[in-house]
């Protein structure tokens, strides 16, 4: 398996993230300055404009404050997906929506074009080449499984968590990103809220923690290509690693505290007492512990309100 760095052990400074948010230049409510400043005010150092299939020009948009960086989210055509009986429901004309990813590029230049929108496989490459990367978005949510997006070369992240999704009850895709875990892929987790909105129903949801040298656009996308990140709808992790013969993790007060490991009883859970919090959940590392594929740590708070760092592979 591929390794990941642990941002926990890297130097650097923290950075707070949105790396998927909607504007006027698409189906948004707010125009992209508008949008900045929102999420500007909010407290955020970086901020992904990721209109459907068009760009923004972030260069006036970017100040000492807060760091917006290119992006896009993009549709091309998931061959596998097979939704007919929901289809024919629905008006022809816009019924075939249900068997588009959504995947989202960043850090790509203003005007960026794909030469076959349709293509996954060669959008990606496009994006690469550009010098940007691209993260699938809310697998859950459009009904993809891990069968749907395994065949996508190139891809970097997956995010397993969308606060604007909750508003139809399918925030989380952390279970596609297990069992792409299980099945010895090895992609980092983002988490973002999807703007599109004006209120606050589906903004400050859920972000992205990044690990970086310096707020660019490049470092954003190298931070999420190498799991230089964690993701959080609320509590903070403060350090995991495997250090002194222990695999531990250090947290905001937690309610409950799990190592995901692999699937058929790998893993452990620590659980507060009842009107207690946690904030450290410690385990020996033994022959059996040695046998897991992977470890990462959720952190779930006394609301339900969790945070997910990204594996160690072991
Ligand atoms: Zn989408
Ligand atoms: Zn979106």
């Amino acid at each position: 398996m591929q390794h990941l760095v642990n941002p926990f052990e890297l130097p650097g400074k923290w950075y707070k993230a949105d790396l998927h948010a909607h504007t006027t230049v698409s189906d948004g409510q707010l125009s992209p300055a508008d949008r900045v400043e929102q999420y500007r005010r909010a407290g955020y150092d970086v901020l992904a404009l990721t209109d459907h299939v068009a760009t923004n020009d972030v260069r006036s948009l970017t100040d000492e404050r807060m760091l917006v960086v290119g992006g896009m989210e993009y549709h091309p055509v998931c061959p596998t997906c097979e939704f007919e009986h929901i289809k024919k429901r629905y008006d022809p004309a816009t019924s075939g929506n249900f068997d588009l990813y959504h995947l989202i590029a960043l850090n790509i230049p203003h005007g960026f074009k794909f030469d076959d929108p349709d293509d996954a496989n060669r959008c990606i490459a496009q994006v690469r080449a550009a010098g940007g990367e691209t993260f699938i978005a809310h697998p859950s949510w459009g009904g993809f499984g891990y069968e749907d997006f395994r065949n996508l070369e190139g891809l970097v992240a997956i995010e397993i968590y969308n606060a604007g999704c909750d508003l139809n009850g399918r925030p989380s895709s952390e279970n596609e990103w297990s069992i792409a875990l299980d099945r010895g892929w090895v992609l980092p987790a983002v988490g973002n809220d999807d703007a599109h909105r004006v209120d606050t129903e589906e903004v400050f949801g859920c972000w992205t923690w990044l690990k970086m040298p310096a707020p660019t656009a490049e470092n954003v996308a190298g931070a999420v290509r190498t799991g230089a990140c964690y993701v959080s709808n609320g509590p903070e992790i403060h350090d995991f690693r495997i250090a002194d013969g222990k695999i531990q993790v250090r947290c905001s007060p937690a309610a409950k505290i799990c190592f995901s490991a692999g699937p058929s009883g790998l893993g452990r859970r620590r659980r507060a007492d009842e009107g207690e919090t946690i904030t450290s959940f410690a385990i020996d590392v033994t022959d059996e512990t040695s046998l897991w594929p992977y470890i990462r740590a959720t952190v779930t708070d006394s609301s339900g309100r969790q945070a997910w760092t990204n594996p160690i592979i072991l």
